[in-house]
């Protein structure tokens, strides 16, 4: 049986301020949580600190949202593997698609970058998915197919089973149009396939797969319920504290089920 994982990406929202009042008001509702799902909150760099300290009693764990794939140097900045779990971060998200496209990060960099986060013992989320123009093109299959190859490229299988992978269609990200959950599902199977092609069966069944792309209180219990749903990577919605619980709630209901 998979764990679901729920991660909110703050992306770049949410001062030290901000930050404390957001943890604040889930701290308060996830009192009596019994954990029967990872709960996993990334603000920007310059509020982890602070929120290392707030999550202290609670059943949040910390990511961060991006890091370099070098160790330290003359990179300014940039913040390393080994920066974010002096600081008690847990979990990094690697290749989302803001990066891909805002940022020219590609798999060969992604890559690098999961490597890195491995040798320094973080969870990494590593992002994969389509854009509107290539699902339209029919090639959804094999853009996946490439990103999952390509992200995994030269790790061991040990190594592999240490990865989350975020399903994420760049045409469901912050537009409020979220992959059905059968078109989402399609590719949680056809990404575990792959997995497997390099793993074995054993690794790619209980790898996590999580599901991101207009992720909202309305939509995530149907998305969650499916065979090769493993949580959630959630943007807007993670904002909100209302939201982000009822999200929270969707993944212990599918959990039970
Ligand atoms: C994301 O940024 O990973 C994301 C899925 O955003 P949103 O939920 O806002 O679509």
């Amino acid at each position: 049986m998979r764990r679901k994982i729920i991660a909110g990406n703050w992306k770049m929202n949410k001062d030290i301020h901000g930050t404390a009042e957001l943890i604040g008001a889930l701290a308060g509702r996830l009192k009596d949580f019994k954990h029967e799902v990872d709960v996993v909150i990334c603000p920007p760099y310059t509020s982890l600190v602070v929120a290392k300290s707030l999550i202290k009693d609670t059943p949040m764990k910390l990511g961060a949202q991006n890091m370099s794939q070098h160790d330290d140097g003359a990179y300014t900045g940039e913040v390393s593997a080994s920066m974010l779990t002096a600081i008690g971060c847990e979990y990094v998200i690697l290749g989302h698609s803001e990066r891909r496209q805002y940022f020219q990060e590609n798999n060969a960099l992604v890559n690098a970058k999961l490597k890195k986060a491995l040798a320094a013992k973080l969870h990494p989320i590593v992002c994969v998915g389509e854009t509107l123009a290539e699902r339209e093109s029919g090639i959804t299959d094999a853009v996946i197919t490439t990103q999952v190859k390509g992200v995994l490229h030269e790790l061991d299988d040990a190594q592999v089973a240490q990865v989350v992978i975020a399903y994420e269609p760049v045409w469901a990200i912050g537009t409020g149009r979220n992959a059905t959950p059968d078109q989402a599902n399609d590719v949680h199977k056809l990404i575990r396939k792959v997995v497997g092609q390099i793993t074995g069966w054993t690794i790619a069944e209980s790898l996590v797969i999580q599901y991101g792309g207009s992720m909202n209180a309305q939509n995530a219990g149907l998305l969650l319920s499916q065979s090769d749903i493993d949580g959630g990577l959630i943007g807007g919605a993670s904002l909100k504290s209302d939201a982000f619980m009822t999200i929270i709630q969707a993944g212990v209901e599918a959990s039970g089920k």
